[in-house]
């Protein structure tokens, strides 16, 4: 069978009523026969029919054991770090989500744990940043914006051997085109507000682990900390993956015709998508991936906040939004929007230049999606004249 349609067929019929669409169990608790006696639900914040049901489909489209829904992908990535202690350390992608960079310095640095960033696409940096104090190497791959690859297998490889856990974040391929835990990750991370929920209508996050011990302890962390996803926000998940596999093969065609398109515009400098062949990752996206994903960067020629700022603000389809993974275009200006917690010089070290823009390609008829990313850019072209700014090419 394949993974579409045991997907499809994963979400189960409700077996009271036969209702084809899962039950929202919209409650906070469950009546018990005697005390301690319950049907295997007795709070809402331990445990929620519904969202036990997109746990359940999570679990099996990344190939892991367990995974729990929580309120956001913060508090997924809040959750793992909690499997720590005071004193150990993180060895992270330095091209790292924003978010995950601000919880990361501002609250888990005054609990004692530090953070050691380095470049992981090149396996000589993470094997000398290992510390007898790394417990956990959190790799995002692709990376936002600069989409950087690191080799999944390899590194988990190194972290077994090391006794660290290796935790992925997979929010920008998704299960359809990447599963870390298959090539030998212990915990996958998602922000379900992207591509899983799929329509830009929800906050959510995911954690799914390897095994079932630490499926539990991940379990143990939520119920104790309590950042739970809703029944219905757990329902629209769960209707989003439904249609997972169409959207994210549709992203990634519609990205790779934006991305050649951009990469021969004149008044384009970089274009980072992994699945052209200029990207300085390529082989390893397309030994580790399905396909290559619905973002695509760029960066003009006139490296400048300005010049990226008047295309950002000239687009008509790619709505000026944070976020990414929806069905509608969106479009922003890292250096002003996501990266902005990050101080200038390590985001520009990490490769996120003061006028790159990150796309995410969104579900459109992608001729006029070129054409709308064309007109901003002749527009932008105009005004960079007008206002004196260097010129684009
Ligand atoms: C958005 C995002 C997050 C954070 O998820 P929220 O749902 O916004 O809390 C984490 N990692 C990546 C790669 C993201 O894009």
């Amino acid at each position: 069978m394949s993974n579409a349609t045991q997907l499809i067929h994963s979400i189960p019929v409700d077996p009271l009523t036969g209702s084809i669409s899962v039950p929202i169990y919209q409650t906070s608790t469950f009546v018990q026969d005697a005390p301690g006696e319950h049907k295997g639900y007795d709070y809402a914040r331990t445990n929620n029919p519904t969202r036990e049901t997109l746990e359940k489909i999570t679990a099996l489209l990344e190939g892991g054991e367990r995974a729990s829904a929580f309120a956001s992908g913060l508090a997924a990535i809040d959750a793992v770090v909690k499997l720590l202690e005071t004193g150990d350390e993180i060895l992270a992608v330095d091209d790292i989500y924003g978010g995950a960079f601000r919880l990361f310095t501002h609250i888990y640095a005054k609990f004692g744990i530090k953070v050691n960033y380095t470049d992981t696409t090149d396996i000589a940096n993470v094997i000398d940043a290992i510390t007898p104090k790394t417990k956990l190497i959190w790799l995002e791959t692709p990376t936002n914006p600069t989409l950087k690859i690191s080799d999944i297998e390899t590194i988990a490889a190194i972290a077994k051997q090391n006794n660290i856990l290796l935790c992925v974040d997979n929010t920008f391929a998704s299960p359809v085109l990447q599963q870390p835990i298959k090539l030998g990750a212990d915990i996958v991370i998602h922000s379900a507000t992207k591509y899983l929920g799929g329509h830009s209508d929800l906050i959510a996050g995911l954690v799914v682990s390897a095994t079932q011990e630490l499926g539990d302890k991940i379990k143990f962390i939520q119920n104790a900390s309590g950042a739970i996803l809703s029944p219905h926000d757990s329902w629209l998940v769960i209707r989003g993956i439904e249609t997972l596999h169409l959207r994210v093969n549709e992203h990634s065609r519609n990205a790779l015709a934006v991305a050649q398109y951009l990469e021969n515009h004149p008044a384009i400098d970089k274009v980072f998508y992994p699945g052209l062949k200029s990207h300085p990752n390529h082989d390893i996206a397309a030994k580790q991936q399905k396909g290559f994903g619905g973002i695509v960067s760029f960066t003009l020629k006139n490296n400048t906040e300005d010049a990226a700022r008047l295309v950002v603000c000239n687009t008509k389809l790619f709505k000026l939004a944070e976020s990414l993974g929806g069905v509608k275009s969106l479009l922003c200006h890292p250096a002003q929007m996501t990266h902005k917690s990050i101080p200038a010089d390590k985001r520009r070290a990490a490769g996120v230049a003061d006028s790159l823009v990150r796309l995410s390609v969104g579900l459109e008829e992608v001729d006029d999606l070129i054409h709308d990313i064309e007109q901003a850019l002749n527009k932008a072209q105009t005004f960079v004249a007008e206002i004196k700014l260097p010129a684009f090419q």
